[in-house]
């Protein structure tokens, strides 16, 4: 019964970007068409926040 998406749930799906997001891994912005994974970013102390990857430079969840 859990056969699908269960390891997934670090990113919520693949999506576009809102005009003006910010890339934190490589710090660039990304394009308006551009697709990206939508992720939370966990700052210490303080609620997660959303926040956009480059389908290229999402961090692998075994690499943390
Ligand atoms: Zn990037």
């Amino acid at each position: 019964m859990t056969k699908t998406d269960t390891d997934g749930r670090q990113w919520e799906y693949t999506t576009y970007a809102p005009k003006g997001e910010t890339c934190p891994a490589c710090g660039k912005s990304i394009k308006s068409l551009e697709s990206c994974r939508r992720g939370m970013l966990s700052c210490r102390g303080s609620s997660p926040v959303v926040a956009y990857w480059h389908t290229a430079c999402a961090p692998k969840e075994e690499g943390r």
